[in-house]
Order: C-alpha cells, then sequence, then structure tokens
C-alpha cells in the first residue's frame, strides 16, 4: 500500500474532543471517523488492526471447537419477549417496529438468537456438547459513549454460546475457553490482561469473569490482594471490616448545628469517620420507596451489592420536606417505619459512633448498635477499599487497580434454556433442559485498548501481531533516481513475500514523513536515503526505537525478516498452552 493513496488524512493537533490518548490517536492517524455520538466508521488502518484481531479470535475459538455462525443484526421482539429481555432491559437496548407494526430489536447481544438456532437440531443429548459462535456487529444505545471504540454504541463482538448436558461439562468447557481467552489477548500483544470474578448483572448466571486490560483510564476498579492474588471486579469484590470499638458511652443527643456532610459532623464533634456511621439515601426506581444504607463513616456504598441484595434497582434519592428522612441528620434509632434500613457489616458490632439523630440540626454520639440496634440484620453493600482485608487470605494490602474490560465469560446455567423452552432427551429417555456459556470479546474495545496500553506521543505502538502493517519502507528522496529505485525494489520484494507493507513515496519532509509513520505504527521502519546509500547502507527502526541498524542494500530484506520474527517470537513466548 502507498501512503499516497490510502484514504484518510492525518494531522498533528490532538482534536479537542479527545479525552483519551488511544482515541486522539485513532483520529489524528486517520484510523476512525466519527458519525455520529458513538458510531464510527473505519478508515484502512483501523480495519486492518481490528481484521487481525478477528482472526486471532477466530482461531482460537476453532481451536476449542467453536463453530463460526452468524446470527442477524435485526431480530424480532418476540424472541425477546420468550426471554423476558424484551421487558428487563433498558433502552439500551433498540426497540422499533416493522412496516407491519411488528416489534423489532437490534441485537445488543445473541443469547435468544443462538437458542432459537439450536433448538431443534439440540434435541437429543448425543448432540451435546457444542459451542457456536460470531464474529458481528452489535447495537447498544449506550447512555454514554466515550473515549472513541472503547464505548461505542455501534461495535463488533465475538459473542460465542456453548450447550452441555452437565454443569461438570460446562465447566470443563468454560475452563478450556478462559484459557482460549488468556490466548487471545496474549497473541494481541496486549500487556496486562487479568481474569477477575465479577457480578454477571443481567446476563443471569453464577460464575463469571472479566478479562480487564489495566490502564488509568479504565471506567472499571479491580481489587487485588498482592499477598494471594486475589482480583475482583469492585462490583463484586467483598469487603470486610473489624467491629469500630471504643470506650462504652452512653447514646447523647448533641447539637450539630448545620453540619449535614459526615465529614462536617466529625469535624465539628472532633471525632472521626472511622467512628460514625453515616446514612445513604435511595429510592426504589419502581416505586420510589425510601431505602436508608447505613455504613461507617468512611466507606462508600456499592451499589451493585445494594442492588443485589435488594433485588430491585435504586436511584440517589431526592429528599425534600415531605421526605420521610431528615437530609443530613438520618440516623438508626428512631428512624421512620416508612424506610427500608440496611445495615452494612462494617457497622457489625460496632460502638462509640456519631449518627444522625433523626432532627434537624441533631446528632447523637456513642451510639452502640448491639445496645442502641438490637436485631439489626447486617450485608455487605459496601465498596472495598485500598488498605481493606483481602477475603481469601484475610491480609490488610487490597489494592484497587483501574481497567478496561476487554472480555468476559459466563456460566449462565439453563436461563434462556428454560425461559425459551429448549430441551433435549437424555439417555434416560427424560426432557432435560442444556446448561449453557456465553464468551465475548470486543474487537474494536480491545483494538483501542492495546493501543491506549501502548502508544507514545507521536502514535500507537502496535504489537506486530496486529499492526495494520509489519513494515513501512520510507523513501527519503523520491527525486533521487537512486532512492527511488531501492525503495521501490525492497518493497515489492517484502509484498511479494507476503509481508504487509506500506511504502511511503511522497516527496515531502522526512519529519512529515516519520510524523505519518509514528502515527500509522508500523512496528518495523525501514528508511532508504541517499545519505546512508552513499554508504551502502539502509537503516532499519522498530517503532519502539529497541532496535535501530544499518545494514548494507543486500542484507535488508533478510534483516527485516529477521526482526519480524523476533517481534513474532517475542509475542508467542507470552501465550499459554491451549487446553
Ligand atoms: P461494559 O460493562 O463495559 O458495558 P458489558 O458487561 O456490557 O461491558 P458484555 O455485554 O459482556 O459487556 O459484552 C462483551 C464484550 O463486548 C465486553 O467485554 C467488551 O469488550 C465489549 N463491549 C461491551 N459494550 C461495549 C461498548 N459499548 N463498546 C465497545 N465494546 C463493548
Ligand atoms: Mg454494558
Amino acid at each position: 500500500m502507498k501512503v499516497k493513496n490510502l484514504v484518510g488524512e492525518r494531522f498533528k493537533e490532538r482534536p479537542s474532543d479527545c479525552v483519551v490518548d488511544s482515541h486522539a490517536l485513532m483520529v489524528r492517524g486517520g484510523y476512525i471517523k466519527q458519525v455520529a455520538n458513538g458510531i464510527f466508521s473505519l478508515f484502512p488502518p483501523a480495519r486492518r488492526v481490528t481484521q487481525k484481531i478477528e482472526q486471532i479470535i477466530r482461531e482460537e475459538m476453532d481451536r476449542i471447537d467453536g463453530q463460526e455462525v452468524l446470527f442477524p443484526v435485526v431480530l424480532p421482539g418476540s424472541l425477546w419477549m420468550e426471554s423476558g429481555r424484551y421487558q428487563s432491559v433498558d433502552n439500551t437496548l433498540a426497540r422499533f417496529s416493522d412496516r407491519n407494526g411488528t416489534p423489532m430489536v437490534l441485537g445488543m447481544t445473541h443469547e435468544e438468537a443462538a437458542v432459537q438456532l439450536v433448538r431443534e437440531y439440540a434435541n437429543t443429548y448425543n448432540r451435546y456438547p457444542f459451542m457456536i459462535y460470531q464474529i458481528q456487529t452489535k447495537f447498544r444505545d449506550e447512555a454514554r459513549p466515550r473515549a472513541g471504540l472503547i464505548r461505542v454504541r455501534e461495535f463488533t463482538m465475538k459473542d460465542g454460546y456453548s450447550f452441555h448436558t452437565s454443569q461438570e461439562d460446562l465447566e470443563k468447557y468454560y475452563a478450556r475457553c478462559y484459557r482460549a481467552y488468556e490466548r487471545i489477548y496474549a497473541r494481541a500483544g496486549a500487556p496486562e490482561v487479568i481474569a477477575v470474578k465479577s457480578d454477571s448483572g443481567m446476563m443471569g448466571g453464577s460464575v463469571s469473569h472479566e478479562y480487564m486490560l489495566l490502564t488509568d483510564i479504565g471506567e472499571d476498579s479491580i481489587v487485588i490482594c498482592p499477598d494471594c492474588g486475589y482480583r475482583a471486579n469492585m462490583e463484586a469484590a467483598d469487603n470486610i471490616v473489624a467491629p469500630t470499638r471504643a470506650e462504652d458511652a452512653p447514646l447523647t443527643k448533641v447539637a450539630t448545628p448545620g453540619c449535614k456532610t459526615i465529614e462536617e459532623v466529625v469535624e465539628y464533634l472532633k471525632g472521626d469517620a472511622v467512628h460514625s456511621a453515616k446514612a445513604v439515601v435511595y429510592q426504589t426506581n419502581l416505586e420510589d420507596k425510601f431505602v436508608v444504607v447505613f455504613l461507617r463513616g468512611d466507606l462508600e456504598v456499592n451499589e451493585t451489592k445494594l442492588t443485589n441484595y435488594l433485588g430491585e434497582n435504586v436511584h440517589p434519592a431526592v429528599v425534600t420536606e415531605d421526605s420521610p428522612v431528615v437530609a443530613g441528620f438520618i440516623g438508626p434509632v428512631g428512624i421512620s417505619p416508612d424506610v427500608k434500613v440496611v445495615f452494612d457489616s462494617s457497622l457489625k458490632g460496632s460502638n462509640g459512633l456519631i449518627c444522625g439523630a433523626n432532627e434537624q440540626d441533631f446528632h447523637y454520639t456513642g451510639l452502640d448498635m448491639d445496645r442502641d440496634v438490637p436485631g439489626a440484620a447486617f450485608v455487605d453493600v459496601a465498596k472495598a477499599f485500598t488498605g481493606g482485608i483481602c477475603p481469601v487470605c484475610g491480609k490488610p494490602h487490597l489494592t484497587i487497580s483501574r481497567g478496561i474490560e476487554v472480555g468476559n465469560i459466563f456460566q449462565l446455567g439453563t436461563k434462556y434454556s428454560k425461559s425459551m423452552g429448549m430441551t433435549y432427551t437424555d439417555q434416560d429417555g427424560n426432557s432435560q433442559y442444556p446448561i449453557m456459556g456465553c464468551y465475548g470479546v470486543g474487537v474494536g474495545r480491545l483494538a483501542a485498548s492495546i493501543a491506549e496500553a501502548s502508544h507514545d506521543n507521536y502514535g500507537p505502538i502496535w504489537p506486530i501481531s496486529i499492526a495494520p502493517w509489519s513494515v513501512e519502507v520510507c523513501c527519503l528522496r523520491a527525486d533521487d533516481a537512486q532512492t527511488k529505485e531501492i525503495s521501490e525494489k525492497l518493497y515489492n520484494q517484502l509484498e511479494n513475500a507476503g509481508i504487509d507493507t506500506l511504502y511511503d513515496d511522497r516527496d515531502i519532509r522526512p519529519g512529515a514523513m516519520f510524523s505519518d509513520a509514528d502515527l500509522l505504527g508500523a512496528p518495523i521502519r525501514v528508511v532508504v536515503s541517499p545519505k546512508n546509500l552513499a554508504n551502502g547502507e539502509i537503516e532499519i527502526n522498530t517503532r519502539d526505537k529497541k532496535i535501530q541498524v544499518k545494514v548494507p542494500v543486500v542484507e535488508a530484506f533478510d534483516k527485516v525478516r529477521e526482526i519480524i520474527a523476533t517481534l513474532q517470537a517475542e509475542i508467542d513466548a507470552t501465550v499459554p498452552e491451549s487446553i
């Protein structure tokens, strides 16, 4: 490919609307163009990266006996009504009517379509197990698209669905898939992707893992124990705290004029947040019923755990004069019976606490949970925190890292086979529901995350396995006959050898040529210039500058091949064996 013919423009200035580097570099490098909020077209460089990622994924899915299929993007609403998700999923699911008024949806995930495809075929036990997958467009009307390809509304996903006749068989396959995912990220050259236990959310099911690429710009928080290796998504991480103990003191009402936040109160009373019970107020989405969570003053509510416990969604409360709570002064003693109260386990067995007195401008000191709130039930609804206790090894060294979810795997169970009436006849002639697993990877998000993890100010530093082009030949003086001839020969030689090569023979300044090359990110750059040719040499560099050599012209082609092999071998060395 000649750079002068490459569709798309590259430019110097960072676009003002790009908050993360990968987004800025992909716009500057002519990889992507926004069509609408969260909807992008891909120029050739981005398409080449995603194609390579898709091929890696395809090979790994085939290696674990996956069979590639293709479901439609547009699905009848009736299929989603069967599973119940037509009703239960929010506006992220795009619903519309066709010309006959039939409800339709745009596929945001394809469990229903997978069951629909195989429910007649897989009606007897000897057709199991099997896994089907597709690499296809999803549409999700996300509330907050952000960060270029990292969170978009339309994207390509590899989604796989496996079907089993026993939980053991699902678990065996799940382990193979877990490993296949590790291989995918390693082969794509993604640094630091870790699998974490996750909350299954709307997918249902119990065991699931998310693959997180660690980077500061990630939306997810991951709780990691450096001592025993425990790791979990913040949404699913248990929070363990020892009771807060102090000297016994009576429950005493004290004036705290105007002190509404826990910080203001403890400062006014010269206490500290650990020795306080703060209240966080929510309302249920369906009935607007008030829910007050009491937890240790320095902790935060984990809304996912709270929602799971309540079995319904909540939103931060809108407190007015008519509400059954006094904003800023809410406490567990004497709280209105119209409020649902949840005690976080951080308060269990604690005493000597400051808390609200359910009266304007008053708090209590000396709250003793056992004495003053007898019979309270405690549940874990707080966020794990830095320095918190590991739920597995018990050491107080938890750390919190940020990450981007680049894939996830679920043990779904029978949620979809049951709701959609998919059965098979077992060996004894009984009718059974198959057990399912599902497995997703976002292709564009993975590409962008790798660029996020591996770039400099000048452009992405693509791993050779997914780079849009492996090599770029820069002809620094196209007007010089010898330079031009040698460049062209090398370019043709590389192309003929099946090496994807970009060739820049534009009559522009070397600086401009190199900035474009930096943005396009070919891992190997071959620079042909009259200056080096005067010594009979060609310069070969890697994009990360780890290799910078000059070789005799006749050796250039072999040297490039050798560097490609070295870079590929470095990646291969990180790929675990498949199972
Ligand atoms: P998230 O929590 O980030 O919204 P999710 O839990 O909704 O992700 P899944 O439904 O499991 O994700 O989708 C599988 C994979 O598809 C994710 O791991 C991610 O790589 C990708 N993905 C999901 N939503 C998006 C999106 N809006 N834009 C780009 N990729 C996405
Ligand atoms: Mg999502």
